[in-house]
């Protein structure tokens, strides 16, 4: 018999739109970049890859690219903290907050609650959906 994980009667979660996760917060601020993230962007920016690459990511050998926060935030994050590239923004900006390590209790309602105002709040993702969209993510990345 299968039991049902602890998300298995679905959470809640809704977007405030606070900006604050496209923002510097320390040592988690990574957007990492997928194959399929770096067809997309550059094509939407109407910038080669090579050149996608130089000006908004860090590149460092075994590691996938990561997007350049220099800054106080994300590049593509304009002053109405709305994402500039939103049509094709990152697998992992686009499936947040579902990612398989999000998915521990403590962790759910731990630093991602922490970071995320928009945890616990809104319309609730079933099962099916959280696990779609932690698979998505996690098979971008192998
Ligand atoms: S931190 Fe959460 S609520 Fe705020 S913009 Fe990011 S996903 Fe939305
Ligand atoms: S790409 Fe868009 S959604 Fe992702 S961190 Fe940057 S501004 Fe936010």
């Amino acid at each position: 018999m299968s039991s049902k994980p602890w998300y298995g009667n679905g959470l809640r979660f809704e977007c405030t739109q606070c900006g604050r996760c496209c923002k510097n917060h320390g040592q988690y601020t990574f957007v990492n970049l997928s194959e399929r993230d770096l067809e997309r962007i550059p094509k939407f920016l109407g910038l080669t890859r090579s050149a996608f690459l130089e000006k908004f990511c860090d590149v460092n050998p075994g590691f996938f690219p990561s997007l350049k926060f220099d800054e106080a935030a994300c590049p593509f994050l304009d002053e109405h903290n709305h994402c500039r590239v939103y049509p094709v923004r990152p697998k992992q900006c686009e499936t947040w907050p579902f990612w398989t390590e999000n998915l521990e209790p403590e962790v759910w309602s731990g630093e991602v609650k922490e970071c995320c105002p928009g945890i616990d709040q809104g319309p609730l993702y079933d099962q099916a959906e959280i696990e779609r969209r932690a698979k998505a993510t996690d098979e971008d990345f192998r």
